[in-house]
């Protein structure tokens, strides 16, 4: 094989087939060429065997430039790769969050107006104030079966009409996109309590709370963001619309809507019912969401997998519709219910969603056998899983003289009164 260098302004000859080809120079610079050529192809020669014609010779020069480029690509892709890794590893050594100023001024701006807001909530209206229960839990089914239950996790499948309607109560609940959202979830659910988790709980409850909204994410962050599968949701013409007029439906939905109601049909004043439902109202919802990221991943029991930080917390499956059934909801994620005890009370999107598929509008909804469930909780659970069934106290005793004392008990208790 001859690696020789090529001359620039020759013509390369084309050959026909697949050559190997070997070349050596005489003691006047003349070159032998021996070729072989495979499937007994016809190779085609220009002009004399000189040097400089040699150089233009298809055997012996072109397989050895192509073995020079394959090389030279090839250490090109080794290059870029070692790059790309001292790139990561020194990101990861400088990383350090920087506040984003502009988010967390929003963030202030919300939480001042929204104590502000319930401070106004003793003037107002009693209609006003309805008006915000019902707003609250219509984008909380927002967030919760649409967002959640159904872009993240798929974890049941919704007819179009009922997409609409979740995609608008969703937009009244005003947390970003659901693509967004959902994107963001998928990562958190992937890389629980990782770099790359984007509220990562292991950083503190105020990083997991609210800190993570106006914080420079970890890198880790950015790098799955781009990797994660969202081709479902890019298939979905409501989730991408939502997405695409996003700013303008968060104006309307969340914010002129929720405030000009009230100042329309029963005469609140505008200023009153914007303080109250756009940034009371828009920052309880938004707390509520925080606390299934905060504090049902540090505070509670863990019965499915204690090795894990989500954690069973009933208080925040009160106020967030069901989605505080946290240490369950990261073992089995596409179980349409997020939980497997408490009824629809503490599980209210749950009953919407049972009502949708009795209505034709909801199907496909997964979910777990309950002898799953118990080989999970059996393997990986802290016990308390067990604590309200109905065996779980079957070897307990009253007292002296109860018969269900194990033997061996007996003949040491013998021994002992002794
Ligand atoms: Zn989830
Ligand atoms: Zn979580």
């Amino acid at each position: 094989m001859c690696l020789s260098s090529p001359i620039p302004g020759q013509t390369q000859p084309q050959a026909v087939g697949h050559c190997n080809g070997s070349c050596t120079l005489d003691r006047n610079g003349n070159r032998s060429t021996t070729t072989s050529v495979a499937n007994g192809g016809e190779l085609k020669h220009r002009g004399k065997h000189t040097t400089t014609d040699l150089d233009d010779d298809n055997l012996g020069y072109k397989e050895a430039n192509a073995v020079y480029k394959e090389n030279a690509i090839e250490t090109a892709k080794l290059q870029e790769e070692q790059e790309q890794k001292s790139k990561e590893v020194e990101e990861e050594e400088e990383y350090r969050p920087q506040i984003r100023w502009p988010d967390l001024g929003a963030q202030t701006f919300l939480h001042v107006g929204a104590l502000y807001g319930v401070y106004l909530l003793f003037y107002a209206k009693f209609y006003t104030f309805l008006w915000v229960v019902v707003t609250v839990w219509v984008s909380g089914i927002g967030i919760t079966a649409g967002a959640h239950r159904l872009w993240s996790h798929k974890s049941y499948t919704a007819s179009l009409p009922l997409r609409i309607l979740l995609a608008f109560a969703f937009s009244i609940a005003g947390q970003r996109d659901a693509y967004t959202w959902a994107l963001d979830h998928r990562i958190h659910h992937k890389f629980a309590e990782t770099d790359a988790d984007p509220h990562n709980a292991k950083r503190g409850f105020f990083f997991a709370h609210v800190g993570w909204l106006f914080l420079t994410p970890h890198p880790k962050v950015v790098a799955k963001r781009k990797v994660i599968d969202m081709s479902d949701l890019e298939a979905d013409a409501v989730c991408m619309f939502q997405r695409k007029y996003y700013i303008p439906l968060f104006a309307l939905c969340s914010i002129i809507l929720p405030v000009a109601v009230p100042w329309y049909f029963w005469n609140e004043d505008l200023f009153m019912s914007f303080w109250i439902n756009f940034n009371m109202r828009f920052t309880w919802t938004l707390n509520v969401a925080f606390f299934v990221n905060s504090v049902a991943h540090m505070y509670g029991n863990k019965p499915y997998d204690k090795n894990i930080m989500s954690v069973e917390a009933p208080i925040v499956s009160l106020l967030a519709m069901g989605e505080g059934w946290h240490n369950y909801h990261h073992v089995f994620p596409w179980d349409y219910k997020t939980g497997e005890f408490g009824n629809y009370s503490l599980n209210i999107t749950t009953g919407f969603i049972d009502f949708c598929a009795w209505l034709g509008l909801a199907k496909g909804r997964k979910s777990v056998s309950q002898d799953m469930v118990i080989r999970r909780a059996e393997k990986c659970g802290d016990g308390t899983r067990f604590l309200s069934d109905d065996f779980a106290h079957k070897d307990s005793v009253w007292g002296f003289g109860d018969k269900d004392i194990p033997c061996e008990d007996l003949v040491e208790l013998a021994k002992m009164q002794n």
